[in-house]
């Protein structure tokens, strides 16, 4: 048996082989020691710790690619949750607190020159009706095809944003005020275009309110003056962009007021009714009265109704407006059939009705009320609405006007000739008169083509079987000729202004037939 070469503790090996498992033990796992020609039980160690390594090496480096491939899953499902959070879920779009966000940061990078970042602020006209008549999925559609729309109609730089409901916002990082003007109303074009879903034909207005940031102005605020301007394009008729303006604030601020000041109006009873009467043309008998509210403010005196009414129906108080004027009238007028002095005549009532009104089904039960606890019968109560008010309606209304029809109070199309009814439609409206507004008398005498463009508007209205009666007769030629072409009844300053009570009480009292001079 050959004697194994003894090797010497001064063997330069030992002192390789520890250094490599110094190195390997500090993590260095690409350490490898050499090897010698003896290939004797050194060189096995050697070699048995250089496998040690290989393998140590193989384990770490699958564990670093699974510790990787975590790292980069946690990451994704960080961006996906940040993205959803970011996100609308409907249209795709940012939603509002990504957009607030990029707001702000478009306001610390600032502006340049007269570039500035901007937003425009739109919100939808009559999302509402569309939503309600055509159900929840046609109103999604609606809104996607609105997102691609504004999306189509912006730049690359620019972030369209839903921020709920149908209200939405689009930011410009650095324009110039006719910029922002020009791609607002190339948002506007794009969206008004007919659009169809599911075969149905819709359009669908905006109205956008634009806000130039000011240098350091915070993202809220911007964000609220935006919505002003929208407000105040709604509020002129939709469909249009405005630019904030400082006067806007105090314009808001103003009608916030006012909001305050009608509630306590409202149950204050600092509302009164004016009275107008409505005159038989040909024996200038009256025939009915119109009850028009006025607002006796105590610092501002009489308010007119179309500086409060359009308040009132925003903000829901017309119910209880229009309760107090439906319980006045109606008791205003038994006091008058049931005093001797004023007994003699023998007319109606009128009031006008809000289209959210038709919307409660209440309102039918307050009308029999009224005139049950006045012990009136339901044919001295004339209902004025407006033709937009009865065209825009739904079957609600429709329940609502047949219910009333049925109880039987008069129904009346009130400003018929300003709105888009058909005859054909009026036609199948429970309806027995109309009053033709003011504005078609208004140019008797001015246009040579009125007289027969009243003409044909009366003959229209009594083909439908329906009554016609005129309002805004100012003078004793437009009376005269309303007669000659056939109309029985009016109304207009010619025969009275509207009165307060006590003023028309007394006229009744002395006077069967007016003018009164
Ligand atoms: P409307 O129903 O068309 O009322 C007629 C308006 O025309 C009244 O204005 C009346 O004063 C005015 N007028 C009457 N004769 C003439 C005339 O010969 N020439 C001219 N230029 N104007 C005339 P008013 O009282 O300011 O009422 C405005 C509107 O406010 C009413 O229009 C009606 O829509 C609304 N309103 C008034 N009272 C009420 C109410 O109690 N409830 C509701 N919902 N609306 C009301
Ligand atoms: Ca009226
Ligand atoms: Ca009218």
């Amino acid at each position: 048996m050959p004697d194994a070469e003894p090797y010497s503790t001064n063997d330069p090996r030992l002192g390789l082989l520890l250094e490599g498992i110094v190195r390997l033990a500090a993590g260095d796992l690409n350490t490898r020691i050499p090897v010698s020609e003896a290939r004797d039980e050194i060189d096995a160690v050697i070699m048995g710790t250089n496998l040690l390594a290989e393998d140590l090496q193989i384990v770490y480096e699958e564990l670093e690619q699974r510790v990787q491939a975590r790292t980069q899953q946690l990451n994704e499902a960080h961006l996906a949750m940040r993205h959803m959070a970011m996100t609308d879920p409907l249209t795709g779009l940012s939603n509002r607190s990504a957009f607030a966000t990029a707001l702000s940061e478009a306001q610390a990078n600032g502006g340049q020159g007269n570039k500035r970042p901007a937003i425009l602020l739109l919100d939808m006209d009559g999302f509402k009706a569309i939503n309600d008549s055509l159900g929840h999925t046609i109103g999604d559609k609606v809104l996607e095809t609105v997102a691609t729309r504004i999306s189509s109609a912006v730049r690359e730089q620019d972030m369209v944003a839903r921020m709920g409901g149908d209200e939405f916002a689009v930011l410009l990082p650095g324009v110039s005020p006719a910029e922002a003007s020009a791609i607002g109303s190339r948002i506007l074009a794009a969206v008004v275009g007919v659009m169809e879903i599911e075969g149905q034909h819709l359009r669908c207005g905006v109205s956008m309110g634009l806000r130039m940031a000011d240098p350091g102005q915070r993202a809220e605020e911007l964000m609220m003056e935006a919505d002003i301007a929208m407000y105040e394009s709604k509020a002129d008729g939709r469909g249009k962009l405005k630019m904030f303006e400082p006067d806007m604030l105090l314009a808001r601020q103003m009608r916030n007021q006012m909001v305050g000041e009608l509630k306590e109006a409202i149950t204050g009873s600092q509302l009164v009714l004016y009275y107008q009467p409505i005159i038989r043309l040909d024996t200038r008998e009256i025939e009915g009265v119109e009850a028009l509210v006025r607002w006796n403010h105590p610092t501002r005196g009489i308010i007119m109704p179309d500086e409060f009414i359009p308040i009132a129906e925003e903000t829901g108080m017309i119910s209880d407006l229009g309760g107090w004027v439906l319980r006045t009238a109606v008791e205003q007028l038994k006091q008058w059939r049931s005093d001797p002095e004023t007994a003699g005549h023998n007319f109606s009532m009128r009031i006008n009705v809000s289209a959210a009104d038709l919307q409660r089904l209440e309102f039918i039960e307050d009308v029999r009320e009224a005139l049950a606890s006045a012990g009136l019968d339901p044919s001295l109560l004339v209902l004025e609405l407006t033709e937009s008010a009865v065209i825009q309606g739904n079957d609600l209304d429709r329940y609502t006007l047949n219910s009333l029809r049925r109880l039987g109070v008069g129904l009346e199309i009130d400003d018929f000739g300003t709105g888009y009814s058909s005859i054909s439609y009026l036609r199948q409206l429970p309806v027995d008169t109309v009053k033709v507004d003011r504005t078609l008398l208004s140019a008797l005498g001015s246009d040579p083509a009125q007289p027969a463009l009243l003409a044909a508007v009366l003959q229209l209205i009594r083909a439908c079987g329906l009554a016609a009666v005129w309002e805004g007769i100012e003078s004793v030629e437009q009376a005269d000729y309303l007669l000659s072409i056939g109309c029985t009844s009016g109304q207009g300053y010619y025969f009275s202004r509207p009165l307060p009570e006590p003023q028309l009480t007394e006229q009744l009292k002395h006077h069967r037939t007016w003018p009164v001079t």
